[in-house]
């Protein structure tokens, strides 16, 4: 074992896996780029106070956030999520609305590392800020749905609620602390301390004492005002109207605290329950405030990168496959020619590669075989001295010798027909 490993819950994504991370960061950027939803780059590092106005309930909060203090004396983290950052952002530059924004890249939890939960973990998502509009909510949940269709998903399901106005969901909250309370030592541990901090995660406990008071708390839909009441109805009959499948799930709260109205959370058919969660989002009208912008509402959601793609793994789609070359160069006349060769092939949008260290023809056939390439361009004293190239199918069919100023050609036509 060499001495250094990646830490816990680090990984490489090696090759050819890395190349499926890059698809699916391509396709989620051409599903919302078509519904005018442009990149931001926020930092992967900021102010620690941006991640703990998300509020102080939340383990990603309390317990696992990388923060340190810089060589500047600053208390700074790398960032557990990115909604923040892209609030932050907007109360920073104060661009104007609707800001429709999507982003992809890395967050840092740290988390018990297991299949599916990591210390190190890739997100895609799109926020949008300004717009009040149920509409808006029915927009971002169908272009989550669309990207799951987009990969090949066919058995994600699609959970929504609505947690109602501030107040509701403060009265609410509140039902739900006396319903609680009085269940006394009866409740798990920890689910005491959480009921402390906020009822409302209590919800999402899975220890067995917890479950017969969770099936019998109070429902959020009962505290919904008339205004909140018609938002939430108004998402629905969009989504019917979009033929988008869902669920009113009344115990789903998720995990940040800042959540208002609606919520969702998409659940991946295949993997076991504490990991099927492959992404979710929400309203979130009071944070940008909270960051000391103005008062903007904002929904967006979070997909996460690792479990979308083991749910793909286990439906069988969306494949990791390795880029397929056209041509493998193999020069057994000291390698001169396959340097301008692979220069010419890859100018003209004809993949290359080809050997090193002057190597045998066997040993260089043997690495264009390996290489999975289409064609082996071959140059050997022959061809050298004629101005010519054997070109060599892969997988089947006979060899020809072409002059050296038709390969181009010749690949580019035997590559499109
Ligand atoms: P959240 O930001 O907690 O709402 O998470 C949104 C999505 O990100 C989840 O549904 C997961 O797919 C993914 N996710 C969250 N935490 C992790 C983690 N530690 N490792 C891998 N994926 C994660």
């Amino acid at each position: 074992m060499p001495e250094f490993q990646t830490s816990p819950g680090m990984r490489d994504i090696l090759p050819p896996e890395s190349g499926r991370w890059r698809r699916f960061t391509a396709v989620f950027a051409d599903v919302v780029e078509a519904a005018g939803y442009q990149q931001l780059i926020p930092p992967l590092l900021e102010d620690l106070g941006v991640f703990t106005r998300i509020g102080d309930a939340t383990d990603v909060v309390t317990k696992e956030m990388y923060d340190f203090v810089d060589k500047g004396k600053r208390r700074v983290a790398l960032r557990p999520e990115q909604t923040a950052s892209v609030c932050r952002s907007f109360a920073q530059h104060r661009p104007t609305v609707p800001w429709k924004v999507f982003y992809s890249g890395p967050n840092f939890r740290y988390e018990k590392p297991q299949r599916g939960r990591y210390r190190q973990f890739d997100q895609v998502g799109i926020e949008v800020l300004g717009v009040d509009d149920p509409m808006l909510d029915v927009e971002v949940i169908a272009l989550g749905w669309e990207f799951y269709r987009a990969l090949g998903l066919r058995q994600v399901t699609l959970q929504l609620n609505s947690l109602g106005e501030p107040d509701d969901r403060a009265r609410y909250v509140e039902a739900l602390r006396t319903h609680f309370e009085a269940a006394g030592e009866q409740l798990s541990e920890q689910s005491r301390i959480t009921l402390a901090k906020n009822p409302l995660r209590v919800l999402d406990s899975k220890r067995e004492p917890d479950q017969p008071f969770i099936e019998s708390a109070p429902q959020i839909a009962d505290f919904y005002s008339d205004e909140a009441a018609a938002h939430f109805d108004a998402v629905q009959v969009g989504l019917r109207a979009l033929d988008i499948p869902f669920v009113v799930e009344p115990k789903l709260v998720r995990g940040l605290d800042y959540y208002r109205r609606t919520i969702f959370e998409f659940l991946g058919g295949t993997l076991d329950s504490a990991q099927n969660a492959l992404g979710g989002g929400g309203r979130y009208d009071g944070l940008v405030e909270a960051l000391g912008g103005p008062a903007t509402p904002g929904i967006g959601f979070a997909l996460g990168v690792d479990r979308t793609l083991i749910a793909c793994d286990d439906e069988g789609c969306f494949d990791a496959e390795a880029p397929q070359l056209v041509a493998f160069v193999v020069d057994v006349v000291g390698g001169l020619e396959a340097a301008v060769l692979t220069t010419d092939l890859r100018a003209a949008g004809l993949s290359a590669d080809r050997g090193y260290d002057n190597r045998s023809m066997k040993a260089q056939m043997k690495l264009a075989n390996r290489s999975g390439a289409s064609f082996a361009v071959i140059v050997g004293e022959q061809e050298h001295a004629d101005g010519t190239v054997v070109i060599k199918p892969m997988h089947g069919g006979d060899q020809v010798t072409i002059p050296r100023s038709e390969l181009i050609a010749h690949l580019s036509e035997t590559t499109n027909s």
